[in-house]
Order: structure tokens, then sequence, then C-alpha cells
């Protein structure tokens, strides 16, 4: 009887440099992948409607490129450790692979199968494929969790200089040729018997702006280094242009790997301090991740304990959190970007600072709201890095920019979206506006507006909030939590 061995896929789906395939493959004769599908697993962050679009696609490309190699994607749903068990009764599979996932109650399920699993005589293997250091591997001088990202940045960078491997990962083809096929019968669902689809169809957007997959997510890694990553530390805070890699939806869903990634960067002999601007981007990935591991209260608590105490604002606040959401909320840059996430998925980061900094200082509305929006729909919504962007945002994580640091964005707008070009994008409705009004229109002449017929409150709403009042109350909220402990 060949050694059998399963290969449970999470958030690694990819077949090259995936760790626990190697090992799989090394250590047995047969293979059975196999994906769980237990959203219930991950309260209270079940994927939302715009992740459960990409993890359809994604599994379907993975099982295409496993069949292309002899196998299939055994797709079966149910508590994870029931499947499991059952799956070794049908194969007799003696062990499991798979890599790690880090979400609070990931780690606390995987421990629980782990431990089960060998109490039954399953042997169970476990890898790193998402990350360049794992989460409790850099502490600081005193033996801390990292809370400040400069210093964080600093120690991985020696630890990235170390990894020789990276030289000839990317020219090496970590892909197995062929697989064996999975022994017969064994049962599997359908991928559409997971719904993982919306029933009524609002996924054009994100059809016609992404490739999921591995193949997709090597084609815009390709994309971004062809082109010249110099200007990337400028080109990556113009949202009109694609000055980034648009590789974050890749990555959450482990299509490709950060370590893929470096690779591809030396393999092409980018100088270290050219590619120094986005692999601090990858470092503010690895730091979120390890903020989350340490403090996995943050998805809904603050970090910084003072503000738990913050005077959010009263009332009904639900028409201000409504109007944001939808892109109407008067304020051109902040609709643009709202627009831009409900149609593609995704947002440009300098655009998710500014509607994150008008949520939670100028409407004073808890960022929590914030990132459970995005969280429904962003495609590429993660537990660590949505966590720390909007702890950032609204001043109360790690490194905070001080809450008082208070984005204007008409400033934000005329910086870095000069021309309005993304705003014309996103808001038709102003195209007409010369470039001086674009990121004001209720301070062009009646006589202009007129001029591009845009009636303020009609065609395009007027500012919910007027953003000089609204930055004082802001600040006068601050000073009241700013003194306590
Ligand atoms: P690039 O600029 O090409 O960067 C390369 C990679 O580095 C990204 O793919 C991403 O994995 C990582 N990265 C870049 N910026 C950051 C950052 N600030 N923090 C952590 N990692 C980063 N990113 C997510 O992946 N998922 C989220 O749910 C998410 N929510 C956010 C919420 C807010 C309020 C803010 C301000 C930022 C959030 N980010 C999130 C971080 C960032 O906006 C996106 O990672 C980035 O816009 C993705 O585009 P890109 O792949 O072209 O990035």
């Amino acid at each position: 009887m060949p050694t059998t061995a399963i290969l449970w896929l999470r958030r690694d789906l990819r077949l090259s440099d995936n760790p626990a395939l190697t090992a799989a493959l090394a250590q047995s004769e047969r293979l059975i992948p196999v994906y769980i599908h237990a959203p219930d697993e991950e309260p209270p962050w079940q994927p939302g409607p715009a992740s459960r679009w990409w993890l359809h696609q994604s599994l379907s490309a993975l099982d295409q490129r496993l069949r292309e190699l002899g196998s299939a994607l055994l797709i079966r749903r149910g508590e994870s450790l029931d499947v499991l068990r059952q799956l070794i009764l049908e194969t007799g599979a003696t062990t499991v692979h798979w890599n790690r996932c880090y979400e609070p109650a990931m780690i606390a399920r995987d421990s629980r199968i782990k431990q089960a699993l060998r109490a039954e005589g399953i042997r169970c293997n476990s890898q790193n494929a998402a990350l360049l250091s794992e989460p409790w591997e850099l502490k600081t001088g005193a033996g801390e969790p990292y809370r400040v990202f400069t210093p964080y940045w600093r120690r991985l960078k020696v630890e990235l200089a170390k990894l020789d491997d990276l030289a000839d990962l990317d020219n090496r083809s970590t892909t197995p040729d062929a697989l064996q096929p999975l022994p017969t019968p064994l049962e599997t669902l359908r991928l559409e018997a997971l719904e993982l689809r919306p029933q009524i169809p609002w996924d054009q957007g994100l059809q016609a702006n992404w490739q999921p997959g591995e193949a997709g997510a090597r084609a815009e890694l390709e994309r971004f280094l062809s082109g010249p990553i110099g200007p990337y530390h400028e080109a990556r805070d113009w949202p009109s242009e694609r000055g980034t890699s648009r590789l974050s939806p890749h990555l959450h869903f482990g299509e490709i790997s950060p370590r893929q990634i470096l690779a591809a960067i030396r393999g092409r002999g980018i100088a270290a301090e050219v590619a120094e601007p986005f692999e601090r981007e990858l470092g503010w990935r690895e730091f979120s991740y390890q903020l989350l591991y340490h403090f996995p209260h943050t998805p809904s608590e603050p970090l910084n304990p003072r503000f738990a105490q913050f005077p959010w604002r009263g009332g009904d606040t639900e028409p201000l959190l409504i109007a944001w959401q939808r892109g109407r909320t008067g304020i051109p840059i902040v609709d643009a970007g709202m627009r831009e996430l409900w149609h593609s998925g995704w947002m440009h980061n300098r655009v998710r600072m500014i509607v994150a900094s008008l949520l939670t200082k100028n409407l004073r509305l808890p960022w929590q709201e914030g990132a459970r929006w995005f969280w429904d729909t962003l495609v590429d919504a993660d537990l660590a890095n949505n966590t720390q962007g909007w702890q950032w945002s609204a001043g109360c994580g790690a490194d905070a920019a001080p809450y008082f640091r208070i984005f204007n964005p008409v400033l934000q707008g005329e910086r870095f979206d000069a021309k309005g070009q993304y705003v014309r994008r996103w808001c038709p409705e102003l195209a007409r506006l010369p470039d001086q009004f674009i990121h004001q229109p209720w301070q062009a002449p009646a006589s202009l507006l007129a001029q591009c017929v845009i009636r303020l409150g009609h065609d395009y709403p007027a500012p919910i909030v007027d953003l000089k009042q609204t930055r004082a109350e802001a600040l006068a909220a601050y000073d009241q939590v700013k003194g306590s402990t």
C-alpha cells in the first residue's frame, strides 16, 4: 500500500514554492489535495462577498492546475477536523500537511486539530508559506514584540539579507511536473455547491479587473517588474496611475509568496536601494502579522487602550455611514475611492488612508465600522493588514500617525490627483469641472457649476460635513482621551 498524505490547502492556493506540498511529496507516494469549506471556523471574520468571489475563482484555477498535472482538487464541506478524519479513513493517509494561517481563530483551530490527530496516531506537519519571518521570531532588545514599524523594518532587513536560498528560487521550478491521480472513488463537491459567487451578478467589475489564481499572480508580478520599479516610491501615491503591484489579493490567498516576489526582484538584478521602497511595503505586511499575532484582540479593540474611551459621534449616524459607504459624501477624492472599491473590490492605498481619515476623524465614526465595510468589499480583505491599516489611520494603533494629524481630503486630492484624473474617472458627474475646483466643487462659482451642468445636492452631493469645523471637533474629542491612561 503506497504511503498517502493529505495536503490541506487553505490560504496557500498555489503549487509553486509551496512548502507543505514539497514536504508531502518528499515523504509520501500518494497525495490527496483537499480544500475544506468551513467559514464558520473563522468567527466573526468569515470571508465577505468580495473575498468569496475571489476564493471561487482561485479554487477553480488551482483545480485546473492540479488536473493538468494529473491530480485534482478535492472539495469538502463541514467541520475541518471531522472532514480530515473522514478522509483519513477513506484513503489510509498517515500524515496531514498544511501551511500556517495566522488569524487568532485559525491558530486556535489548527492547534486543536493537530492535538486531536496526533492523539490518533496521525502525523501533522505545518509550514510557513505566507511570511518572510514567523511573527514570533523577531523581538526588540527587551524581548518584546515590535510596536513601531521603523525598528521592526530595520531588523527584518537584516534577516532578509540572510535569505540566500532566494537567489535561485526565481529560476528553479518549484512546481512538480506530475502528480498521482486521486484514488477512486473519492467523493468531491462541485465548486458551485459552495455558493461563493453572488446570486445577483454584481461582480462584473471584479471580473474585468482581476485574474485570480497562481498564473494571474505571476502575470501581475511580471507587469509590475517589467516597468521601471524605480519610480515606485513616488508613483505609489498617485491613484490615477497603475503604479503599485496590485498583488495584495494574490498575497492574501497565497497564490504567490513574498519569497517569490523577493526572488523575482533579485533575479532581475534590481539594486537594493531601488527595490527598498517596495520591499518596505512587504515589510508592513509582516509587521501587521506580528502585531495581530501578539495582540489578537486588535481586530475589534484599539491597540492603544486609551482609545477605548474615545467619544465617537452620537445620535443617528447611519446616514453618514451610508453616504461614506456609497461614495456620496460630496468630497470628491473620498467618493472616488469608495466607488473604486465598490466597483473593483480594491482601492488605492493613498485613498484608503484618506477615506479612513474622513470616517474616523471628520465623521467621527468608529474605525471598526470602516474595517467591517472594507472586510466585505475588498478582494484583498486581510485581517492583519486591514486591522493595522484602520488602527494606523484612526491613530489608535502601533506607530500611529498621531490622532491629531488629520488629512485634509481637498489638499490630499490636489497633491496626489492634481489633474483630477482619478476623481473624473470615478465621479464622472464632476468631469467637466476645471482642475481648480475638481477637489472642492462647493467652492466653484454658481455660474461655473451651471456651465458644467452640476447642481450640488442633485447631480452630486453637497459635502455631508464641514471639514474645518469637524476637524476642530475631532481635535477636541482627542483632547478628552489624550490624558487618560
Ligand atoms: P503595493 O504598494 O504594491 O505593496 C505590495 C504589498 O505590500 C501589498 O500587496 C501588500 O501585501 C503589502 N502592503 C502594502 N502596503 C501595506 C500596508 N500599508 N500595510 C500592510 N501591508 C501592505 N492591505 C491588504 O492587503 N488587505 C487589507 O484588508 C488592507 N486594508 C487596509 C485598510 C486601510 C484603512 C489602509 C490604510 C490600508 C489597508 N491595506 C490593506 C494596506 C494597503 O492599502 C494595501 O496592501 C495596498 O493598497 C495593496 O495594493 P498593492 O498590492 O498594489 O500594494
